[in-house]
């Protein structure tokens, strides 16, 4: 393979996401101030034949984080974090298309009170990185849905009110500039640590071996600065 082909890797720090998140959470704070955060994780799920899976979303670390700043800037001293698995699948060649619900799987949930624990709520969605966006739409539709069931048991005149006061954020470490396979509804609140190229981020998280992976980081950005300074 040429190198051109090649897909890029950046080397992500703890420090770099912790810095990015600490950037982020005032504003965060003033502008949304959320009542709870969702933390898109993984969990283990059993394999299925019909498809591979390609990612899993990791939020925990970024969430955990996040709660430490804005419990500071905020009165929310008791922000809970919550967490729901999901896992992109990719359909194998050959399997007849899927939609984006079917390729995305749930493998853990907020449980039958799921509705009742996010109406009337400031939620964050808080996941690692946005690449097709396909994680984050499956994940807002879904507490949406949530939501409108537990309306339902709501009497109808305080309905209107209750989805009104009902509110979704996300927030990512990344977003990669790039086309996405899934929108997120016109007006959707939405902060991204930082913008990045679309190549393959490497996160702190994935390494058994923490020094070899700051050592690459600091390579990366040593290399990115000299590529920088050859084309001046
Ligand atoms: P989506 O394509 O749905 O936006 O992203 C789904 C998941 O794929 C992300 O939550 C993340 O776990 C994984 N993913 C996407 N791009 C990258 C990347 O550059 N690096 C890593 N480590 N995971 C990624």
């Amino acid at each position: 393979m040429s190198n051109e082909n090649q897909v890029k890797h950046w080397h992500v720090t703890y420090n770099n996401i912790h810095n990015l998140i600490r950037k982020n959470c005032p504003k965060i704070a003033v502008d949304f101030n959320p009542d709870l955060l969702v933390a898109i994780g993984m969990s283990s799920s059993s394999s299925d034949c019909r498809r591979i899976r390609i990612n899993q979303a990791l939020g925990f670390f970024p969430a955990r984080v996040m709660r430490t700043f804005l419990r500071e800037a905020t009165t929310k001293k008791t922000l809970q974090i919550q967490a729901i698995g999901l896992s992109l699948y990719e359909p194998i060649e050959g399997v007849a298309e899927e939609k984006i619900a079917e390729e995305v799987i749930r493998t853990q949930w907020l449980g039958a009170e799921a509705g009742k624990m996010l109406i009337g709520k400031r939620v964050l969605i808080v996941d690692e990185v946005d690449d097709t966006r396909k994680t984050l739409s499956y994940a807002l539709t879904e507490l949406k849905r949530d939501v409108e069931t537990e309306l339902l048991n709501r009497p109808e005149a305080d309905r209107d009110a209750l989805r009104a006061s009902t509110k979704f954020g996300i927030f990512v470490v990344h977003n990669k500039n790039k086309p996405k396979l899934a929108e997120l509804p016109e007006g959707t609140t939405y902060y991204s640590g930082e913008e990045v190229d679309d190549v393959w981020l490497n996160y702190p998280w994935e390494s058994t071996d923490i020094e070899e992976h700051d050592r690459l980081a600091a390579l990366d950005v040593e290399n990115a600065a000299a590529a920088t300074k050859k084309d001046v």
